[in-house]
């Protein structure tokens, strides 16, 4: 194994790399772009395209690109090579900053859910200095936003930066409120835990499913799976830690701080985790790791399933996005602080986020809504439908005193602080868990759950950052004028706490959120249990989001409409794919392989016959198989009807029950498929 102080940011245009290759005006004029939001000074971008250029070709780099996001939830570009013919029949390699700083991919064939119409269907791309350069495939990659003619944002990125500006804005309003030093901008920053499956590669090919979906649409559960719970954290198997070995030193190239890595609940599941970064980073990063997991998965013979239900009746995969708010003073908001004063403002900030995710769960809700999400989410393997929080009993305790006029103790030790802010000192590094809550408080971060692994974290995090904002920017509203009017700001911040958490404590739940009595309990509290994305997906296109966004500027009213109608959309087709590859398979491997198997058994009675056995039990198998096998025709015949999602669900249920059981009287040698414990135990 290479040294990974060596190895990491290899193929990155990091700040060392452009400290060697650029003036120091030049760099200092970046530096202010990245690290306080100043606008780019669009007279450095020659150089800085000259240095990129020429970093780039030392390390192999032939092309380039801009590297943007678009609503499809994956990842594009369109690379072009650096060279211009001389005139003299050979060619030098150019790149200029006019190249660097604004492309125009002829992206018309993006989703733009109406915005575009097709006379004026370019999109153009332009550089995110933030998220640096970085080479991948011998192109130099340059992450950019995606934004239509006048500047509709078309992309995920565009409003996760403006999400991240306005989040930072309140967060001053609030330091400037406790007097906190402002030294730098605030930021989110994220963590995002991937979780995925391997398959052995043919396998993969022999499954049409698993090509066109992603998921297998067929397939009974095989006697052993995870009951046994051998899996999770067991010792891994020597091929998949050779691969894992290939993926984190590509990562640690690409300045991916790849972190952790072990198996998963399911068998043939894994998880990988980086250290949390600057939230526009992390989210890049993300959507990087996701493709290098399928390249190296490639070269070791795997297939990655990146899918959130690959397999029914197994776990399925999830992204834990570890989320927190690096303050202007340089330090984590979310961390309990060395003193009443610190400690005051943390309460404030963990009732913002009370009243934040208790005033827009149908958002949070919303942003985890795809066709894939929904194998999982209320599944009793992920947290449910039902968005709450979970602080753990020390906090609780605490903002249970607050509600009541002030805390006083705290429960850790009896670590009792009395006095200057009325809020006792809080203990650091709170090891509650539980692993069934959506929005979890762990420590130092709030951990939402709900995210599906094959999306990209920039929704979630645009819904958190924006609503968190909207929490703080009426907390400060509140206390400005309260101290404007002379009023004392430990009462005043005391009585605003005590009635956030009145109104919003309906969204606090510490117990076992898989369970039928939480279920009944978040009905009884007025919680939304929102199951199918079509349904949760409406939360999108309400007053209340509309103005929510629009009032901070993250996506006009517009924009926020092409998403619900493209997502919308995306559910829709890719229900009826799974519905045209289950007829697919149904009809010309499943039936043909049920009367294969049929016909060689009647053969077999008759051949019994003729030398006077009875053969009565072979008689019984044929007999349940023809049963099933009409059973299947007939559910054939109804999905080849059905249309619109809710029955294409019905429909594609009833054709996989009947294959499913037909897999259990088939001779395994005439069955046409991988069976489960083929695709998840043979690697
Ligand atoms: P676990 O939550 O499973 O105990 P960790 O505490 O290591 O595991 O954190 C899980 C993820 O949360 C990691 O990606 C980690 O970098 C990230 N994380 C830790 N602190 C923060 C933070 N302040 N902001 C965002 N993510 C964080
Ligand atoms: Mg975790």
């Amino acid at each position: 194994m290479a040294n990974p102080t060596e190895l990491f940011g290899e193929n990155v245009f990091s700040m060392r790399a452009m400290r060697e290759r650029l003036s120091e005006k030049t760099v200092k004029s970046l530096e202010a772009t990245i690290e306080t939001g100043q606008s780019l000074d669009a007279r450095i971008a020659d150089e800085v395209a000259e240095a990129m250029k020429e970093w780039a070709i030392s390390k192999g780099a032939t092309h380039f690109t801009h590297w943007f996001q678009p609503l499809t939830g994956s990842t594009a570009e369109k690379h072009d090579s650096f060279i211009v013919p001389d005139g003299k029949g050979s060619v030098v390699c150019k790149f200029s900053g006019a190249e660097l700083i604004q492309g125009e991919p002829d992206a018309s064939s993006f989703p733009s859910g109406g915005l575009r119409a097709t006379f004026e269907a370019r999109g153009y791309t332009g550089w995110d200095p933030s998220s640096p350069a970085f080479i991948k495939d011998n192109t130099l990659c340059i992450p950019t936003v995606f934004c239509g003619y006048h500047g509709e944002a078309l992309d995920k990125k565009t409003p996760l930066l403006r999400s991240m500006k306005v989040l930072s804005e309140q967060a001053e309003r609030l330091a400037k409120l406790f007097k906190v030093p402002c030294k730098q901008i605030a930021f989110s920053t994220l963590g995002a835990e991937q979780e995925y499956f391997l398959i052995d590669e043919e396998m993969y090919n022999a499954r049409l499913d698993l090509q066109q979906t992603g998921r297998t649409l067929f397939g009974s559960k095989p006697a052993k799976h995870q009951q046994m719970e051998d899996h999770y954290f067991g010792a891994i198997k020597t091929r998949v830690v050779a691969f894992m070995e290939d993926l984190d030193t590509e990562l640690w190239r690409l300045g991916v701080p790849s972190k952790t890595r072990h198996n998963e609940v399911a068998p043939g599941q894994f998880e990988i985790a980086p250290i949390f970064e600057s939230l526009n980073l992390a989210v890049d990063h993300n959507m990087v790791t996701m493709e290098v997991l399928r390249k190296t998965a490639e070269r070791h013979g795997f297939v990655c399933l990146l899918h959130e239900k690959p397999y029914a009746g197994v776990n399925g995969s999830g992204k834990h996005n570890n989320w927190s708010l690096c303050g202007p003073d340089g330090k984590n908001w979310l961390s309990p602080g060395d003193n009443p004063h610190e400690n005051a403002k943390f309460m404030t900030m963990i009732c913002a986020l009370m009243k934040a995710v208790d005033t827009h769960a149908d958002i949070l809700r919303a942003t985890v809504a795809t066709a894939g999400n929904d194998h999982r989410l209320g599944a009793n393997e992920a947290p449910p439908a039902i968005i709450s929080i979970f602080l753990g009993d020390q906090l609780t305790d605490i903002i249970e005193q607050i509600e009541k006029g002030g805390a006083k103790s705290s429960k850790v030790g009896g670590h009792i602080n009395l006095g200057v802010d009325t809020l006792p000192a809080l203990p650091r590094g709170n090891t509650d868990r539980n692993r069934t809550s959506p929005f979890a408080f762990t420590g130092n971060k709030f951990e939402f759950r709900a995210v599906g692994s094959n999306q990209s974290c920039a929704g979630s995090n645009v819904a958190i950052n924006t609503i968190v904002a909207e929490a703080l920017d009426e907390i400060c509203t509140k206390l400005e004028a309260d101290v404007k009017a002379g009023k004392d700001f430990n009462d005043s911040l005391q009585k605003l706490l005590a009635g956030i958490i009145k109104k919003h404590k309906r969204i606090l739940f510490n117990g076992d959120n898989y369970t039928e009595a939480w279920a009944k309990e978040a009905e009884k509290r007025g919680l939304p249990n929102v199951k199918k994305t079509p349904e949760a997906l409406k939360a999108f296109n309400t007053e209340k989001a509309r103005n929510l966004f629009e009032k901070y500027g993250i996506l006009s009213k517009k924009e926020l409409h092409s998403r619900f109608d493209i997502y919308n959309e995306t559910y829709e087709k890719t229900l009826e794919i799974e519905a045209g590859v289950t007829l697919n398979m149904a009809k010309t491997m499943i039936v043909p392989a049920a009367m294969t198997a049929q016909s060689e058994l009647a053969a077999a009675i008759k051949n019994i016959g003729s030398v006077g056995g009875t053969a009565v039990g072979a008689k019984a198998a044929l007999k349940a198989m023809s049963a099933e096998t009409e059973k299947l025709f007939k559910a054939i015949a109804l999905l080849e009807k059905a249309s619109g999602s809710e029955k294409l669900i019905v429909a594609m249920n009833k054709v996989r029950e009947s294959s499913d059981a037909l897999e259990t009287l088939v001779p395994d040698d005439i069955w046409p498929i991988p069976t489960y414990v083929e695709m998840m135990f043979m690697m």
